[in-house]
């Protein structure tokens, strides 16, 4: 999607400070985080949301998931975290390419994040 702003990030055309990346999919901080640490996996292959997800979505939704926990450890959450993924306008969706949010470093303190 030539106007997606992820699709930009995956292609490397918009900077995006990335932990993590595959063939699948990419890792990367938010730029407006709203915890200490706030961090995005998304899949490389556009998707709107999980509305749009098919069974041909279920590998890159688990790997999403599965690489979470992964990267929070690898950015000192070792507590724990939490993750969002907002759908449609009504769930607080913003960029129309699927995410997965993951926040930590609140000390438990998740009400905002
Ligand atoms: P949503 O409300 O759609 O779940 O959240 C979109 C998120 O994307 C927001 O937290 C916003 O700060 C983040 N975001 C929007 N544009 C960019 C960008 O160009 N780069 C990065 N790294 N994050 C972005
Ligand atoms: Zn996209």
């Amino acid at each position: 999607m030539s106007d997606c702003i992820f699709c930009k990030i995956v292609e490397g055309s918009i900077p995006a400070r990335k932990l993590y990346e595959d063939d699948d999919v990419v890792a990367f901080h938010d730029i407006n985080p709203v915890a200490p640490v706030h961090f995005m996996l998304i899949p490389k292959q556009h998707v709107n949301s999980l509305v749009e997800c098919t069974d041909e979505h279920d590998a890159v939704l688990a790997k999403m998931l599965r690489l979470a926990p992964k990267l929070a450890r690898e950015q000192g959450l070792d507590t724990g975290f939490r993750t969002a993924i907002n759908t449609g306008r009504g769930g607080g969706q913003v960029v129309f390419h699927l995410h997965v949010h993951v926040f930590g470093g609140t000390g438990g303190k998740l009400d905002s994040a």
